[in-house]
């Protein structure tokens, strides 16, 4: 007989954070948002660490050659998309690579010892005994696996492969939504495990395939998973929540539950650097194109594969539009603000604390709405986000 799990599927919305105490000492200026991305520990063969715990989706309307380099200026890490010939993705690796930068400028780029800029790649599960090898020769940082159901022996057999033939190379895998699958996934050798099925933006997978969990409980599980893996083996194996994150809040509420870092698409697609095109429209003013890498606008990777090209049965994503935000670095050193704010209301100087001391209340109906200003009082200008 099928099992219910019994705890309900919730989503960021469904929760706040009460503040703890503030001591003189945690202020805006003293937070670190410094946060490892993949494995330390005994079972380690590499680390990599970032300034600010963003990245971007792997997605064709978020991280191409310009994202990427404009998030390791601001201390996260882009992931070239893999739904392109292998070359292509090679090739915006090593342009990204070829970016100079200044220090005085970008404080927080996250770089190699060589000072060059770093950069994450995503590689699927058909082709990446050619595209690995392909990706590190250009410099990749960091690999992904990029699946919407990453609980599968094929992701298993890859992630194994890749820690055999590159263990110099941080690789992730997912996504999961479960505990039992971030073990599978850390037990094959996951440097990193991203969380979230069925909760981006422009996804409409738990709609086709009724498969996927609320995002902020799949977070809260597999942070739970996280930190018994470590007790047991000694090794600490990030996780990224990937998908979901609609308001600035979110991010913070995210960290709080536990995650190392977070990917987002439609937070970056909206600006500047972002590939889709920039259009006006008169009801909503400026908009950017962004569309999902199940949707039929994407292009995918079986028609790079050398045959076996198969046609798309249905979309898993939408084509649409996001509101236009304008620069990169401003819009994340906005964000970022807020979530220090948000950290130093709970008393927290690092993510780590921040996660250990959190407090979270769960919210009613009639509590949601009370959160938005907009339900008393009609906003004369501007949105928040
Ligand atoms: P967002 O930040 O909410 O826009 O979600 C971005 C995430 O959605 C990506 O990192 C992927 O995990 C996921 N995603 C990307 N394209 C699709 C799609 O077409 N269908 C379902 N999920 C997608």
């Amino acid at each position: 007989m099928a099992l219910i799990v019994n705890d309900i599927s919730r989503t960021f919305n469904e929760f706040l954070l009460l503040p703890n105490r503030t001591d003189t000492d945690c202020r805006p200026e003293t937070v670190s948002l410094t946060t490892p991305i993949s494995r330390t520990g005994p079972g380690s063969s590499t680390e990599l660490w970032l300034m600010t715990p963003f990245t971007s989706a792997i997605m064709q309307a978020v991280s191409s050659a310009d994202l990427c380099v404009s998030l390791a200026r601001a201390g996260g890490l882009g992931f070239v998309y893999h739904n392109q010939a292998v070359a292509d993705q090679a090739n915006a690796v090593a342009q990204v690579k070829g970016a100079a930068v200044l220090r005085e400028d970008y404080p927080d780029a996250v770089t190699n010892a060589d000072g060059r800029l770093r950069v994450g790649a995503g590689v699927n599960t058909h082709d990446y005994r050619d595209r690995v090898p392909a990706l590190v020769a250009a410099g990749a940082d960091a690999l992904c696996f990029d699946s919407s159901d990453g609980y599968s022996d094929w992701q298993a057999e890859a992630l194994t492969w890749v820690k055999k033939h590159h263990p110099e190379v941080p690789v992730g895998g997912g996504n999961v939504v479960d505990g039992e699958a971030f073990t599978f996934l850390a037990e094959a050798g996951a440097d990193f495990v991203k969380v979230g099925v069925g909760g981006g933006s422009i996804c409409i997978t738990r709609d086709q395939k009724g498969i996927g969990r609320g995002q902020a409980t799949a977070v809260l599980d597999v942070a739970a998973a996280r930190d018994a893996y470590q007790d047991r083996t000694g090794d600490y194996v990030p996780i990224c929540c990937d998908g979901g994150l609609l308001r600035d809040y979110h991010l913070a509420l995210a960290l709080a539950m536990g995650s190392d870092f977070v990917m987002m698409g439609r937070y970056f697609a909206r600006f500047d650097q972002a590939p889709g095109a920039k259009i006006h429209s008169a009801r909503e003013g400026f908009v950017k194109e962004y569309w999902g890498e199940g949707s039929l606008r994407a292009r995918n990777w079986q028609r790079y594969s050398g045959g076996g090209a198969r046609e798309l049965v249905f979309e898993e994503g939408v084509d649409g539009y996001v509101p236009y935000a304008g620069d990169l670095h401003e819009g994340v050193a906005a964000t970022l603000a807020k979530v220090k704010a948000t950290m130093v209301s709970c008393g927290a100087v690092t993510l780590r604390q921040f996660r250990d001391t959190a407090r979270l209340t769960l919210v009613s109906e009639q509590s949601f709405q009370e959160n938005h200003a907009a339900v008393a009082v009609r906003e004369t200008a501007g949105t928040s986000n």
